[in-house]
């Protein structure tokens, strides 16, 4: 069975420091990988067509990586595609053409805060606003001038229904997507935009802000049949959320990336999903309940109701981080 989403974190070191990701919680030693660990795991995927694609992206920013170019040169001369997620932060032209001369065959770009005012989010303090634009532009206009077949998918932060005070990206998906169209048009099918709203990762970030989350024994996902992320120092987990790598399923120096896909703990967590059972704590707390009043005050809801809110936007609002951006 080959790997739908095989990836690799060149680095959990990051240029942005962003108000809703989870690197702020993050425990894990910041590192890059080795030079032989990327050659390793790119011969394996050259020689047995593991996975059609292997992907730059976990924790970190992966063009932070001072061997970027050469790794990806190298996956190219071995035929292996690579796909990039980067924040867009270190658009240079030196990255740009590293992108597009190993001919990547996808980026996304998490773009995210289309504005000066959303672009504070980030925590770039060593870029502006304009200068970060400028980057996604000339990416887009690169890949027009050089003809290139690369396919560039931008992510906007939809904060629509994010009520939290400060946490404000795009509020109007069709405006945003004018926009940012507007850089670049005719419009071209190569170039894509899509929505995605601030996440809890697996719940881990509420437990952080002293939400009870009652674990969760039963329960399906399809990661474990899908995934597996390789951390900058080896470390095998199955899930994109396991931003500290606590279900760790194997270690990529030691052995191969078959041997950890097909290894017994892979095996006992797909066979409990199987039979509708979560056998990773990390999964269960994932799946688990959340207990929205277990840190609310009287007077917090009461504040919630006078704005109107569903039980149902109550959870959202709690759910995108309550307690760290102190809502009342
Ligand atoms: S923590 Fe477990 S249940 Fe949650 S997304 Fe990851 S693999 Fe799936």
């Amino acid at each position: 069975m080959g790997i739908k989403w095989l990836r690799i974190e060149l680095t959990n070191a990051c240029n942005f420091n962003c108000a809703y990701c989870a690197e702020q919680y993050m425990t894990r030693k910041k590192g890059f990988m080795d030079m032989s660990l990327a050659k390793k795991i790119i011969n394996e995927i050259s020689e047995t067509h593991i996975s059609d694609v292997l992907g730059l992206q976990f924790m970190g920013e992966g063009l932070l990586h001072p061997k970027f170019d050469e790794i990806a040169s190298y996956a190219k001369d071995r035929g292996v595609k690579l796909h990039l997620t980067t924040n867009a932060g270190l658009l240079t032209d030196k990255n740009i053409d590293s992108i597009l001369d190993h001919e990547l065959k996808s980026v996304y770009l998490s773009l995210f805060t289309p504005d000066e005012h959303s672009y504070s989010l980030r925590g770039g303090a060593n870029k502006n606003y304009e200068d970060y634009e400028r980057g996604v532009k000339n990416l887009i206009r690169e890949k027009f001038k050089r003809k290139s077949g690369i396919k560039i998918s931008i992510g906007l932060l939809n904060t629509q229904y994010c009520f939290l005070p400060g946490i404000d990206a795009v509020k109007n998906n069709d405006k945003a997507r004018r926009l940012v169209y507007s850089w670049f048009s005719p419009i071209n099918e190569d170039i894509s935009i899509t929505f995605v709203e601030v996440g809890t990762w697996a719940n881990q970030l509420l437990v952080k802000r002293g939400v009870k989350v009652t674990p969760n024994e039963k329960g399906f996902c399809p990661s474990p049949f899908e995934q597996l992320f390789i951390a900058w120092d080896g470390t095998c987990t199955p899930c994109c959320l396991d931003y500290d790598c606590n279900i760790k399923v194997g270690d990529a120096n030691r052995d191969s990336i078959a041997s950890i896909w097909n290894n017994d703990r892979y095996k006992r967590i797909r066979e409990g999903m199987n039979n509708n059972l979560l056998i990773e704590p990390y999964c269960q707390t994932c799946r688990g309940k959340i207990n929205l009043f277990s840190f609310l005050r009287r007077s917090d809801i009461w504040k919630l109701l006078r704005m109107g809110f569903s039980r149902e936007k109550l959870q959202y609002i709690c759910a995108r981080g309550w307690r760290r951006f102190k809502l009342i």
